[in-house]
């Protein structure tokens, strides 16, 4: 009887159904009513979530930051609704690397205005919220080639503790082409100190992706395009250990685990 319900239940969730994952740098997936009136706005933190239609019921989807405590978290909707979101923990490990170039480890302070310049483009971008209709948050592979499990990573660069890891690290020869994973506005293109040669895109209501260290952009800033585009070319720019690329995913201007996100 179980087993049948249970099957029954996957039966019925729509193809690509992205699973909640309540974790510091997961996601929370919320059901915030019925799709007979119009879509709630739901807020985290002063951000606005992302909301999709699924099937008859609205889903608010939460990016839960790297830092959050384990335990509940709370979600509110402009209509006075609150909901509680138990996160759960997760351990993550640690990674040394040694970076050969010094001024990567230690910039100098012409190094760190520009890194705080870049840092403003990069913020607006990750932050942006575009009204967009959306029944799924799933994102295709952008490269196909081995993918390190290095999210969350807390990172030593020459034994000097950093920020944790951000995203999803794809090996892939110099060159690769990479593919934007669903239909976009690159909301960000250049040629950043860390990040190397990169590209933003923006996917709707805070769903936005970011690929770093590229050898080329293939697309402009402020360009739609179609999922499967060319949006430049694997590479080894910026802070770097070898040719990879950085894929990172964002949700209310939070980085989350980009392999909740993949579709295979
Ligand atoms: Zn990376």
């Amino acid at each position: 009887m179980r087993t049948s319900l249970l099957v029954f239940v996957l039966a019925c969730l729509p193809a690509f159904a992205t699973d909640s994952s309540p974790r510091p740098g997961g996601i929370a997936i919320i059901d915030v009513g019925s799709t007979t009136a119009p879509a709630p706005v739901v807020e985290f933190d002063g951000r606005r979530l992302l909301v999709m239609n699924a099937g008859d019921r609205w889903q608010a989807v939460v990016g839960i930051p790297l830092d959050t405590a384990v335990g509940p978290l709370s979600v509110s909707g402009a209509d006075g609704k609150a909901y509680t979101v138990d996160v759960k923990e997760h351990a993550y490990r640690e990674q040394r690397l040694t970076i050969k170039n010094q001024s990567y480890v230690s910039p100098d302070q012409d190094q760190l205005d520009r890194i705080s310049r870049e840092r403003i483009i990069l913020d607006n971008a990750l932050n942006n919220w575009r009204a967009k209709a959306l029944t799924s948050i799933s994102l295709a592979p952008p490269v196909d080639g081995p993918r390190s499990s290095s999210f969350g990573l807390r990172r030593f660069f020459n034994e000097q503790p950093r920020s944790p890891h951000k995203g999803m690290d794809i090996a892939a020869p110099k060159g690769t082409p990479i593919l934007a994973p669903r239909d976009a506005i690159v909301t960000a293109t250049g040629d950043f100190f860390f990040n190397g040669k990169t590209v933003i895109l923006d996917h709707g209501q805070g769903l936005v992706t970011m690929y770093c260290h590229l050898s080329e952009i293939g697309v402009e800033y402020g360009h739609e395009i179609a999922a499967g585009t060319r949006i430049g070319a694997v590479g080894a720019t910026g802070r770097v250990t070898g040719a990879h690329l950085h894929f990172g995913t964002y949700l209310n201007g939070t980085a989350v685990d980009p392999a909740i996100l993949l579709s295979d």
